[in-house]
């Protein structure tokens, strides 16, 4: 039986049950948090976790993967907690999210030394714990595919090359960085089937999804409640054609919450509900409208849901 590795140690890969593929327990950046301690309330942030999670915990959720990675404030400890006060359990990443932006560290050594730091998370363990990376995380976005965009790419297909974790890759269909994006992990030799192309449901270009589904990887329909980037009536729209056209095995269904995030201050993310560039976002929102809604039009099974909740999740993380 295959094994995945979660912050509390490896599972059966049969025990996943059901899985929300792209959710963040905290995502806040690290710089600022290391300098500036006093601008982060830790007590409000454990709470905001253990609420969001133990939600989704009640619509039947089992695992939740957190591709929190370099840059995102990735904190093995904090997810640890998450997970044993709740019981759900935390798969996480290695990798690094950015958009460009690489620190020196980076910039001066060259793209195997970052996989070898990645095999390492993978393969030893994480921030000195023993609890390990179960797969990797990259992104491309506004600047699009730079030089050291791809560099980080090269870095996670050869982690992955090397220790059969599989990737996971932020993308902008308004850019068009997915094609790319699977052509570099295809030159570096990875499995089609080991990749997923995060953030394509915020596009409902049918002849874009397609070209991503027919090179064989996943894509993630997976920022629900983010209106900014697609209403949920479009968002639904799209899910809906692709499972007619027989893509129930490709999809990952999720949200991309963030339980808290920096990006913004308060008033700036009141303003975005207000506004309604976010709405209803929540580690629920695909269990109470999204998935009501799919059934209501008549296009989803209950063997949809298991297949893209719990045996595409199965197959991408353990293979
Ligand atoms: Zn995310």
């Amino acid at each position: 039986m295959a094994t995945v590795e979660t912050v509390r140690g490896a599972v059966d890969a049969g025990d996943l049950g059901t899985v929300l593929i792209h959710e963040h327990v905290r995502f806040r950046d690290e710089a600022v948090t290391t300098q500036w301690p006093t601008q982060y309330d830790g007590e409000a942030e454990l709470a905001a976790a253990l609420e969001a999670v133990r939600a989704a915990a009640d619509r039947g959720v089992r695992t939740i993967c957190d591709p929190t990675a370099m840059f995102g404030g990735r904190d093995v400890g904090f997810m640890q907690r998450v997970s044993e006060e709740t019981g759900v359990q935390i798969v996480a990443c290695t990798g690094i999210y950015t958009y460009d932006y690489l620190p020196h560290y980076f910039e001066n050594r060259d793209v195997d030394a970052m996989a070898e730091l990645f095999v390492s998370d993978i393969q030893d363990g994480m921030q000195g714990t023993e609890a390990k990376a179960a797969f990797l995380k990259c992104a491309a976005d506004v600047p699009g595919v730079t030089p050291n965009v791809e560099k980080v790419h090269r870095a996670v297909a050869r982690a992955s090359r090397r220790t059969g974790a599989p990737i996971m890759a932020h993308s902008r269909p308004a850019g068009d960085t997915g094609p790319r994006q699977v052509e570099i992990f295809r030159e570096e030799g990875v499995d089609p089937t080991r990749i997923q192309i995060a953030h394509t449901g915020d596009t409902d270009d049918l002849e874009y999804i397609e070209r991503l589904l027919d090179t064989g990887v996943f894509i993630g329909m997976d920022r629900y409640g983010l209106e900014m980037f697609l209403p949920i009536d479009r968002r639904n729209a799209t899910v809906a054609e692709l499972l007619r056209r027989g893509y129930a095995d490709r999809m990952l269904i999720s949200q991309d919450f963030c339980a808290t995030i920096d990006w913004f201050p308060p008033e700036a993310a009141e303003a975005f509900v207000d506004q309604g560039a976010i709405r209803d976002w929540s580690m629920t929102l695909v269990f109470d409208q999204v998935l009501p809604a799919l059934r209501e039009e008549g296009v989803l099974t209950d063997e949809h849901v298991e297949t893209v909740f719990v045996e595409n999740p199965r197959r991408w993380l353990a293979g």
